[in-house]
């Protein structure tokens, strides 16, 4: 049986068009930081990161499976996801599944119809 895989430049560009569809919608004011993993656990990770170097910067860290999310619309519902995850942490919320997110997954389901699950 042929398995299905997808590249990580294939992976890295369905991504970045997620991030260009939902971005304007989410607005973020924190760079995101793309990661890819081979995770079975999960479709995608949200995590934030200070990062020291010449500047101090805090940053989104989300890492997609490379398991799960084989076309646009699961990296469209993933990073939909994890993008309010991120925008939870930038309001100042925990990044978990309550209120403020429920409030965003009915707002992205019905501007883009992409469910982002929970
Ligand atoms: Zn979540």
């Amino acid at each position: 049986m042929k398995k299905h895989t997808v590249s990580q430049q294939q992976l890295l560009m369905m991504a970045q068009a997620s991030i260009a569809r939902l971005g304007n919608f989410i607005d973020l004011n924190r760079p995101i930081v793309l990661k890819f993993s081979n995770a079975k656990s999960y479709f995608g990770k949200y995590e934030t990161e200070l990062i020291v170097a010449d500047t101090i910067e805090i940053v989104h860290i989300i890492t997609i499976s490379c398991i799960y999310n084989h076309s646009q619309s699961v990296m469209d519902a993933t990073m939909g996801h994890e993008m309010v995850h991120a925008k939870q942490i930038e309001c100042g919320d925990e990044a978990d599944h309550g209120e403020s997110y429920q409030d965003w997954r009915k707002e992205i389901y019905s501007n883009f119809g992409i469910d982002i699950d929970e």
